[in-house]
């Protein structure tokens, strides 16, 4: 079941969107099941479950933190985190930098970006993430160990699916300014800005369409949680 539903979401939206199998609460078999199938980038929201199954399971696994991560905990996945995606204060980038620093790393992370309109406590709202930005690229000399390779974002969670389309459309004209203004412009955000990560289970389709190259999706490889 689990190799069939990855197979079919893969072909549904092409080479050209990674697929990020979101494993939180699920076992290691499970997992297993969709390493075999081919599967080898899995994401996690929290801290401690994700080094528990990094330990456990091979080390070819890249895995992704997608949750809201707290500043203290930063230092507990910085030996293997592969993508951060859910970065919403310079606050924690700079504890990301310096626990970047401390494991000689350079960490990919993604600014998460607040699209929806219902209430959540986290990600930027576009003043913040223009403010961020302004912040990390005066001060280029700082950011050596962490790169801003794009943006996350979630939208309403609505069967709305105008609604839904439209926080998408915005998140990925945000994205395309950001692009084109960091282009050429020296770390922590160069040209690796590429990233746009939206889209999961209930979605996915409508945030590929509007230009999404990084799904995060579940309950429909793995079943209900
Ligand atoms: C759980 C989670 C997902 C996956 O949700 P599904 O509906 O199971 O696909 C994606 N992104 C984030 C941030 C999550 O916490």
């Amino acid at each position: 079941m689990i190799a069939a539903n990855i197979h079919k979401i893969k072909q549904e939206t092409g080479q050209n969107v990674k697929l990020i199998a979101v494993s939180k609460t699920k076992p290691l078999e499970m997992i297993m099941e969709a390493y075999r199938a081919g599967q080898r980038i899995f994401g996690e929201n929290k801290v401690q479950e994700m080094v528990d199954k990094y330990n456990q399971l091979p080390k070819d696994i890249e895995w992704h933190l997608i949750g809201h991560l707290q500043t203290n905990k930063v230092k507990y996945i910085m030996p293997f985190v592969a993508l951060i995606h859910s970065v919403d204060s310079l606050k924690l980038l700079d504890e990301i930098e310096k626990q970047g620093a401390k494991n000689n790393r350079v960490i990919d992370i993604l600014l998460q970006v607040y699209i929806a309109a219902e209430e959540t406590k986290f990600g930027l709202d576009e003043k913040e993430l223009a403010e961020l930005m302004n912040d990390v690229n005066s001060n280029p000399e700082k950011y050596k160990h962490v790169a801003i390779r794009g943006l996350m974002g979630m939208a309403t969670n609505t069967d709305d699916e105008k609604q839904v389309r439209s926080e998408f459309r915005k998140l990925k004209i945000i994205f395309d300014y950001y692009k084109l203004k960091t282009s050429n412009h020296p770390a922590p955000c160069t040209d690796d800005f590429a990233l746009l990560s939206m889209g999961m289970s209930q979605d996915y389709p409508i945030a590929v369409e509007e230009g999404s190259n990084m799904i995060r999706v579940g309950s429909i490889i793995f079943g209900d949680r």
